[in-house]
């Protein structure tokens, strides 16, 4: 991978920026240079072009209409009178385009630089509403928890780089990761951050293996202060990305910089993960997210109806609390759906809540209800027998049911196809498959159907 190391000077761009910076102070309020100035990255120097890094569009608009002499007069003092200057930023909407830059001396090829940048860096925005002050905090969370906020206070400084939280879906893994993002980025606004989840990761270095521009991808992530890589289970088996990522893992880590990553399993579960970065995952610390427990839904339930302001009976909240308890995103979900429905004038009781919320909580309910149940409930509907929906008559209110039988089997279920058609008398996955088909679009199509469809769905959802 020797082809991977820098080839530009990199310390060569720091001194004419530095030189750059000091010019343009001279000229300009110290308050204006920190807000407008200090947030700038030099990205590299083409010739005599000089590429800078924006953290948002609308600084190259403001620069572009506010400081053009200054910066002028530093480009011709540092670089030379035909010195140029362009710009890059991730993009924010991506259908506003880009937008040719005026003043300064800009050709095409400078659009360019910012058209290829912005296509292949288009970041994911961190979401502002995840913080650490609505992260509850539990038993399920608290190591992960205290680690973000020590990563927070000191990034790349404490014994927690990288930091890797791992856990199942929906416990609030991407929830932490940006809630140390925002805190970074509150406090320390002249840090670059980059979150990103692994997929886009991969498609950015695709690409620019693609277009035989490695380097800029390289270098825009060697340059960022806080990476947060999402979702590092999707790392594996994907040898050429992690081969890259190894190298920027690296100079992160050795120039102090801060990594946080999250997994849907701990590091040693991770396989097809090259062993040297995993062994480089330990040098950091681990933590998991554990199931919430009890305590924990109830306080996340709470906090979420005193922010809108709904009163639950408490009832209904104790309901919640006992029978959503995989995860925090499911939780939220039923809350949601709860809240939506109480605020059109529905009277709330547990009687509603365990109607409303049925759907969301699938799980408990398959693991109670089996293929026989649903025999049972179809063949009580029909007046059939659980021969005949075995068996092989081609009458067609039988094969109705038996069609019918199938398409519930499937919903209520955690059977595959081959087993409910196994069940169903030796049938083959591919008469389930036509089944459920059939009664889908008979359910769209008849009245009758629909109803027959529905009832039996009660019966069995009350089993
Ligand atoms: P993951 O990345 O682990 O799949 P997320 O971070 O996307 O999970 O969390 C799912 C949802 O649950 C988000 O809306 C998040 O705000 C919420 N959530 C998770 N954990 C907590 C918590 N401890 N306190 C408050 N909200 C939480
Ligand atoms: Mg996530």
């Amino acid at each position: 991978m020797d082809s991977l190391l820098p080839t530009t000077d990199s310390e060569h761009l720091v001194v004419v920026w530095q030189k750059c910076l000091k010019i343009i102070s001279e000229q300009i309020t110290g308050h204006d240079y920190n807000t407008w100035f200090i947030p700038i990255k030099p990205e590299r120097l083409e010739e005599n072009r000089l590429i800078l890094f924006l953290p948002e569009e609308h600084f190259y608009q403001h620069l572009e209409a506010n400081f053009v002499v200054p910066m002028r007069d530093a480009l011709d003092r540092v670089l030379g009178v035909d010195a140029q200057i362009g710009y890059v930023f991730p993009i924010q909407d991506k259908d506003e385009g880009v937008r040719l830059p005026a003043q300064l001396n800009h050709v095409r090829s400078q659009q360019l630089v910012e058209q290829k940048f912005n296509e292949r860096y288009e970041e994911s925005p961190i979401n502002p509403n995840y913080v650490f002050e609505n992260f509850i905090e539990g038993g399920c969370n608290r190591l992960a928890r205290s680690a973000g906020w020590a990563v927070a206070q000191k990034p790349g400084t404490t014994s927690f780089n990288p930091l890797m939280l791992y856990g199942g879906v929906g416990l609030g893994k991407t929830h932490l990761m940006q809630a140390v993002g925002n805190y970074i980025k509150k406090n320390s606004p002249e840090k670059r951050i980059i979150y990103v989840s692994v997929d886009k990761f991969t498609t950015q270095f695709v690409n620019s293996l693609k277009n035989n521009d490695l380097e800029t991808f390289k270098k825009y992530y060697e340059q960022v202060d806080l990476l947060l890589l999402d979702d590092i289970q999707f790392l594996t088996g994907k040898e050429s990305t992690q081969e890259i990522f190894f190298h920027i893992f690296n100079h992160l880590q050795q120039s102090g910089r801060q990594i946080i990553m999250t997994s849907d399993c701990a590091p040693i579960a991770l396989k097809g993960m090259a062993d040297r970065l995993l062994s480089r995952f330990k040098w950091g610390i681990s933590a998991d997210l554990q199931q919430p427990d009890m305590e924990t839904r109830m306080a996340i339930i709470q906090r979420k109806l005193q922010e809108k302001d709904i009163v639950f009976p408490p009832d209904v909240i104790e309901y919640l609390t006992q029978n959503v308890d995989s995860n925090v995103r499911e939780l939220e979900g039923a809350l949601n759906s709860l809240i939506h429905n109480s605020l059109h004038g529905v009277t709330l009781n547990v009687e509603l809540a365990q109607q409303m919320i049925k759907n969301l909580i699938q799980s408990t309910l398959t693991r109670e209800t089996n293929v026989d149940d649903v025999l049972k409930a179809v063949a009580d509907y029909f007046a059939v027998s659980f021969e005949e929906l075995k068996g092989k008559s081609r009458k067609k209110e039988i094969v109705l049911a038996r069609q019918i039988a199938m398409y519930l089997a499937k919903e209520f279920t955690p059977n595959s196809l081959k087993s409910i058609g196994i069940i169903l008398g030796g049938r083959d996955h591919s008469t389930v498959i036509h089944a459920i088909q059939t009664i889908s679009d008979m359910v769209a199509e008849k009245k009758d159907i629909q109803t027959a469809v529905e009832d039996i769905r009660k019966k069995l959802e009350n089993h």
